[in-house]
């Protein structure tokens, strides 16, 4: 078991810094999932973590030592690639036994890790095939009971589960996560899919050109989001974000979208900021019907209509700007129809548009 700290760690490949200096705390245990879009850094802080890739400036600690100069081998870190790079000609069970013949473990001893790796993965009826006769789930599970055997201090993840299809990548989150409950050991969690890292992880880690935007647990990212991107990156639908002014109206505060377009904010966060130009930002979730048409709130024609049973996407037009946002079923059937919606002051995010920060 063991904490991992990364200090101001630094990465440039020949002279181009592509990780600006990552400051981050996984404590004992916890499940750290950083995500970010393509190209972001997130294998490359990996690899460094793992001993694969030379770190160019900062630390890196595993527990109280400091790694930098370890060899990968004695960093006792497992890592699970997205392709699970399994030797083909060797069995199921001799995959998972590779490593630990290789540093001498007595036959025993592998045959007892074996055993309880491949129960904890529900494979133990496979251990004598091949992997050509496996499915891809199922080669998933075997690349991770390779990591499990190894008992690492640190378990690393790159995209797991990214090679398999729709179905079977859901299937499997729910997999690791129970896996997480068995093997309580330190994991850190590399994916691109906000969905896996808001379902799995303890505390996310958004990235976004080789810098955090953002930790936090997948509540804080997703109540409380500290810059546009992570506002934009997170959320099954995303958020819409438009631009608006913070204007006084008598006693009350309002964020104006347009001309029809107004909407009350908190005045107690807002309201020494009469005249402000802001970017807001409004979950498609958080719109709510209104039935009838009351003072305030947003109304629009709908320009896309999707029904998914349980409720009903709308695409409609605020001020020149396309909003989307999640309706109860049947209230907007077609192009055309009136849409009209509210939404609670305190549901209302608001960025600087300059520095991209939450205000
Ligand atoms: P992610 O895993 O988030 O998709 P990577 O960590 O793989 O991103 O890559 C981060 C950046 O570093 C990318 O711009 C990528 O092109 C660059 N990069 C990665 N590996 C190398 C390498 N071996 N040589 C040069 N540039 C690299
Ligand atoms: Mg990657």
């Amino acid at each position: 078991m063991a904490s991992v700290s990364l200090r101001q760690v630094r990465k440039s490949y020949d002279s181009l810094p592509v990780v600006h200096g990552v400051d981050l705390e996984v404590a004992d245990q916890e499940f750290v999932v950083l995500v970010g879009p393509s190209g972001c850094g997130k294998s490359t802080l990996l690899r460094m973590i793992a001993g694969l890739e030379d770190i160019t400036d900062g630390e890196i600690a595993i527990g109280e030592r400091v790694v930098n100069q370890i060899d990968p081998k004695d960093r006792d870190v497992a890592m699970v690639f997205q392709d699970y790079a399994l030797y083909p000609h060797l069995t199921v069970f001799q995959n998972i036994a590779f490593s630990l013949q290789y540093r001498g473990v007595d036959k025993a001893e592998i045959a007892r890790r074996v055993a309880e790796a491949a129960a904890i993965l529900d494979i133990e009826p496979l251990l004598q095939r091949k992997p050509r006769q496996l499915s891809g789930g199922q080669r998933q599970r075997v690349a991770m009971g390779r990591a499990i055997v190894r008992e690492p201090e640190v378990f690393l993840f790159d995209e797991p589960l990214s090679n398999l299809d729709a179905k079977l990548r859901v299937q499997m989150r729910t997999e690791i996560k129970k896996l997480r409950d068995r093997v309580r050991t330190t994991a850190i969690y590399v994916t691109h899919d906000q969905i896996e890292a808001m379902t799995l992880a303890d505390r996310i880690v958004l990235m976004n050109n080789g810098r955090v935007e953002q930790i936090g647990t997948p509540e804080d990212v997703y109540e409380t989001p500290a810059t546009l991107f992570v506002a934009g990156f997170v959320g099954a639908s995303a958020m819409n974000l438009v631009p608006g002014r913070i204007e006084a109206d008598g006693p009350h505060c309002m964020l104006v979208l347009g001309p029809d377009a107004r909407l009350a904010l908190p005045p107690e966060r807002f309201a020494g900021m009469t005249g402000r130009t802001v970017t807001a930002g409004l979950r498609p979730e958080h719109l709510q019907w209104q039935e009838q048409a009351v003072g305030g709130g947003l109304s629009g024609a709908a320009q896309v209509v999707e029904p998914l049973g349980s409720d009903t996407l709308v695409v409609f037009d605020i001020a020149g700007h396309e909003m989307q946002a999640r309706l109860p079923p049947r209230v907007v059937r077609r192009p055309g129809d009136a849409v009209r919606v509210g939404i609670a002051p305190q549901s209302i995010h608001l960025f600087d548009p300059e520095s991209q920060r939450r205000i």
